[in-house]
């Protein structure tokens, strides 16, 4: 009987990305995705470690997976992604039931540890940091999704050290993948029907392939026949250069919506945590984006309660939120990583930051809700991406990421249309088409 495996991704659009490649892998040795949880012959935990709920959750689940199989066949565990890079062995310490480590830089091993792992019945761990040669067994699989917005990891890695980012120690140094290599995967996927591209990386505004950055990359990309999108994430702003602000103004399929962390409004916290650069190089890189393209869009993370911070930062970080007004926010409160320099901090109290914490939140969703509103009304220019639950609703989503919603049956995927917006909500935008009003 064929064998069955059930992936979990916890985390960021990097761990997805990752995730349907390591599904493309378990083709390979003809493993097919199970459809029900309690019925797999592997599982495949593809992990977060940004937080320590994050990292917590992971253990809780493998000990609800544990529970399901407590009277059937033991699948197969593997722990994958930055979790597995971080806590390597002493992952077998904290739960039993994992047989595989594997970590971001090395999953493209999984066929092999696994096959290893059946004849064996031995534990294995494999947390290289080899990039290149990960990229180079991607390429040559055959991409079994098809999806109208795709993802696709063009840099990995980092070299910034904000101390309390375990990135550089789980994804290791900056590592931009080859030009062509990419080209040549987003014209597979413009093939198989993606008309928009998502640019990954952990610091994707600094990639760089031997001289060609990330703006003439993107150049590249935009002549590509149907891809009709082109959207970036994650930057530092201090990785911009005038030729990347000003494509903003230049190419029409680069989306104005900006993913653009600052974490504190704080010059002394963004000092505390290694930011290099203060509020002003902020906000004056905002108004650069500005000039080029007036309706630009700027969403952010925030870190509440970093060690040291007090009333007076955390209010500049509201002043800074109202004076960018961000239409869309990850916030959270500050979490200790285990090998970061941060953790050597005295902490906040969690009472103080969780208050700080909602009270960002409140002003944050404000923001939100009131750009969402500010779309009634008006026409939206709409990617539609697949149809929902309800086969008459249409979902896509506008230039500035936020999801549409239609009733109709005349579209197809893939298809951009202007949308009348009638309503809004915090999340969501709701309309009609242009033509049948
Ligand atoms: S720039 Fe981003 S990925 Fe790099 S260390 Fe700082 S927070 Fe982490």
């Amino acid at each position: 009987m064929q064998k069955k495996f059930y992936i979990k991704t916890f985390g960021c659009q990097m761990n997805e990305y990752d995730s349907n490649k390591i599904c493309d892998l378990m083709n390979t040795i003809s493993f097919k995705k199970a459809d029900h949880i309690d019925d797999a012959d592997c599982f495949i935990f593809n992990t977060c470690h940004i937080r320590e709920k994050a990292t917590q959750k992971v253990y809780s689940d493998i000990g609800k997976i544990k529970k399901i199989y407590s009277n059937k066949k033991k699948p197969i565990f593997v722990l994958a992604g930055c979790v597995a890079q971080a806590e390597s062995s002493m992952v077998f310490e904290k739960s039993d039931y994992v047989d595989i480590v594997v970590g971001p830089q090395a999953y493209h091993k999984l066929p092999g540890l696994i096959s290893n792992f059946l004849k064996t019945n031995e534990k294995l761990i494999e947390t290289d940091l080899n990039v290149d040669e990960k990229f180079d067994t991607l390429k040559n699989l055959k991409n079994t999704e098809s999806k109208v917005s795709s993802f696709i990891t063009i840099q990995e890695g980092c070299d910034k050290f904000c101390k309390f980012c375990v990135v550089p120690y789980t994804r290791g140094p900056e590592y931009s993948r080859n030009h062509k290599k990419i080209i040549e995967e987003v014209e597979m996927l413009a093939d198989q029907g993606t008309r928009e591209i998502i640019l990954l990386g952990q610091n994707v505004s600094a990639y760089n392939d031997n001289g060609l950055s990330l703006a003439k990359l993107i150049k590249k990309i935009s002549k590509i026949k149907n891809i009709l999108r082109i959207r970036f994430t994650t930057s530092h702003p201090n990785d911009f250069d005038e030729e990347l602000i000003n494509l903003f103004g230049e190419e029409q399929k680069l989306m104005p919506q900006l993913h653009l962390p600052v974490q504190s409004g704080s010059d002394k916290i963004l000092k505390l945590m290694n930011r290099n650069h203060t509020r002003l190089d902020y906000l004056k890189l905002i108004e650069k984006f500005r000039k080029v393209k007036s309706d630009i869009q700027f969403s952010s993370d925030f870190i509440v309660g970093y060690p040291g911070e007090t009333e007076i930062d955390h209010l500049d970080t509201i002043n800074l939120v109202r004076e960018v007004g961000f239409t869309l926010s990850y916030s959270f409160v500050y979490s200790q990583r285990p090998g970061t320099p941060s953790t050597e901090l005295d902490k906040i109290s969690s009472e103080i930051s969780k208050q700080r914490l909602e009270q960002l939140q409140g002003i944050l969703f404000k923001q939100q809700i009131e750009f969402n509103h500010s779309m009634v009304n008006k026409e939206n220019i709409v990617l539609f991406e697949n149809r929902t639950k309800d086969s008459r609703q249409f979902f896509g989503r506008n230039e500035y990421m936020t999801p549409v919603f239609i009733e109709n049956t005349l579209i197809n995927t893939g298809e951009i249309k202007k949308i009348f917006i009638e309503n809004a909500n915090r999340n969501n935008l709701f309309g009609k088409l242009t033509e049948h009003i």
